[in-house]
């Protein structure tokens, strides 16, 4: 069942979504050689709970294994989605995408973010910027009119133009009161294909990019997804509302790319 939203709610929602996004700011800081992914999990509940939010993804439930035991999943390199924060410590060239989600005044808020750690190469530049302009491609497509299977298109089409691989087992979501609502949001399909875009419609848009080919495992601890060819994937995630006809995105990178622009000087 998929739930519109009232404009109460959605303002609800953006208040839930600002503060994942003032989270990944704050985790944003501190990312360099040497942090351990638990240091940055460690800040981020500290920071969320301040907030007087909940982590959502603490205790989040796995049919295949044990809760999720963090606030957030920090996935680096060739992990794609859902890795575990513990005792790795990021290296210069790394990248790790952190995936944030809370629960503020009973809505949710969910957003993802790829960083990179020290000097990453050229490759890995172009890499991760495409497959955020793809996100954008797709928040394009979030207006009324159109239908899901054109957001999927738009992130797949876009990925694949540069020889990047579109993962088919996680999928983009509907988002509100839960993290995880109706309708699935896919990275890859076709124009014109699936559920009518209304207003009030939010949705969480999430492409999970490989740089080589999309096939992947499951780790021992059944969270970590990774590539098989242990290729880098990256992963960006807004959530949106198509509002009066259009996309309005609820999440925002306008504080983490703050603090990375002031990082670089
Ligand atoms: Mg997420
Ligand atoms: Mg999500």
């Amino acid at each position: 069942m998929v739930y519109l939203k009232t404009d109460e709610e959605v303002e609800l929602l953006r208040k839930a979504n600002l503060l994942v996004g003032k989270t990944l700011a704050e985790l944003a800081k501190v990312i360099k050689p040497g942090v351990t992914t638990k240091q940055l999990d460690v800040i981020a509940e500290e920071f969320i709970r301040d907030n007087g939010a909940i982590p959502t993804f603490k205790g989040f439930p796995n049919p295949y294994g044990p809760e999720f035991p963090a606030s957030i999943c920090t996935s680096v390199n060739h992990q794609v989605v859902h890795g575990i924060p513990g005792d790795v410590c990021l290296k210069d060239g790394d990248i790790v995408s952190i995936d944030c989600g809370v629960k503020l005044d009973g809505y949710c808020g969910d957003s993802c973010y790829t960083f990179e750690v020290g000097q990453v190469s050229d490759e890995i530049k172009k890499f991760l910027s495409v497959t955020k302009e793809s996100l954008y491609k797709g928040i394009e497509q979030a207006i009324v009119g159109h239908r899901i299977g054109d957001i999927s298109y738009a992130v797949q089409t876009h990925c694949e133009a540069q020889g990047y691989g579109v993962v088919r087992e996680f999928v983009g979501h509907g988002i509100g009161k839960e993290m995880h609502e109706d309708p699935q949001v896919p990275n890859y399909g076709k124009r014109g294909n699936g559920i009518l875009l209304k207003n009030g419609l939010c949705i969480a848009i999430e492409p999970m990019i490989t740089m080589g080919a999309i096939d992947i495992y499951m780790q021992q601890d059944m969270w970590g997804i990774i590539t098989r060819d242990s290729k880098p994937a990256a992963h960006f995630e807004h959530s949106v509302c198509v509002r009066k006809g259009k996309a309005d995105i609820l999440s925002s990178f306008e504080e983490i790319e703050k603090v990375l622009r002031e990082k670089s000087l």
